[in-house]
């Protein structure tokens, strides 16, 4: 396979064919991300593309998803997507499903008659990163986009019949803002209403502006008990009429596996233990990205 750059994938698409379709991100302001800081984005072109997923007739045969990467591939131009859709069809027919990382941008420059057309060709899922349902704190991370357009284009891709994982950022508002962060977030959450929330804690990473500002005093982290504060008035505040609220990253202190909406109601009470010292948190050193 021709990978350039590191090669990243959600956590769910581990056992994925990861077919690299773009390098980097066509955004890669947000400040907290450092996934694509030396990869400058490109598209790749079909004969690469093509030679992949040839390769990959050779994989063992219970891989049955592809996970086209990069950070946006959704950015790519649709007939460029519906050739790849078509190719990985063709020649991997036991592919049960493509998924691809997009955010608001990419996603509003599809019409909803092209989201479908995705959505036929194999594209099953899409992850997106909403980090935060307050417009001040999307503004202070460089997020494209307002809450209102990423929670619109979030609705298109599941109107389109795909499934939709969306993450969102403990921490990332700091002490200040905390609360409205996870108010605004969960009321966010229940308006999208996706069949996936991923909830990571921020950690900053060398390079980022975040470990940036981190170090010149301008960004502070939150203790675990306000990360947890936050997280439970999150929660508290997301109203999903099904799916699940993951919050079992290796970034988070407390890890919790939420099927919505009748696990709501237990996993604040096991916060609230958590709060209290009643159950202990994972150590700071067992935490990782
Ligand atoms: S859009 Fe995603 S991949 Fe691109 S910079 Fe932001 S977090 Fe990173």
């Amino acid at each position: 396979m021709h990978y350039t750059g590191t090669i990243i994938r959600p956590p769910s698409e581990a056992d994925s064919i990861l077919l690299q379709v773009t390098t980097g991100c066509s955004h890669n302001r947000c400040t907290f991300c450092g996934a694509y800081k030396d990869t400058p984005f490109s598209i790749r072109d079909d004969t690469t593309i093509l030679e992949d997923i040839l390769e990959a007739r050779s994989f063992p045969v219970w891989q049955d998803k592809v996970f086209l990467c990069d950070g946006d591939a959704m950015i790519l131009p649709q007939k460029k997507l519906i050739y790849i859709l078509d190719m990985i069809r063709k020649h991997l027919p036991h592919i049960t499903r493509a998924a691809l990382y997009a955010n608001a941008k990419s996603i509003s420059r599809k019409s909803d008659k092209d989201l479908q057309e995705l959505y036929q060709r194999g594209l099953k899922m899409v992850h997106l990163g909403l980090e935060s349902g307050d417009d001040s704190t999307l503004a202070s991370i460089n997020k494209w986009g307002d809450s209102e357009s990423i929670i619109r284009e979030s609705k298109r891709i599941i109107d389109s019949g795909m499934q939709l994982f969306v993450t969102v950022l403990s921490g990332i508002a700091q002490k200040e803002r905390s609360l409205i962060h996870a108010e605004k977030t969960g009321t966010a959450l229940s308006r999208i209403n996706p069949r996936f929330v991923g909830a990571l804690t921020v950690m900053p990473v060398p390079g980022t502006v975040l470990y940036d500002q981190l170090r010149n005093g301008s960004f502070i982290l939150l203790t675990p008990e306000e990360i947890l504060l936050e997280l439970k008035t999150m929660i508290a505040c997301t109203d999903m009429s099904s799916g699940y609220f993951y919050a079992n990253h290796a970034s988070n202190y407390l890890p919790l596996r939420i099927k919505m909406p009748r696990g709501k109601q237990l996993a604040l009470s096991q916060i609230e233990d958590a709060l209290s010292g009643r159950t202990s948190l994972k150590p700071e050193f067992f935490r990782g990205l």
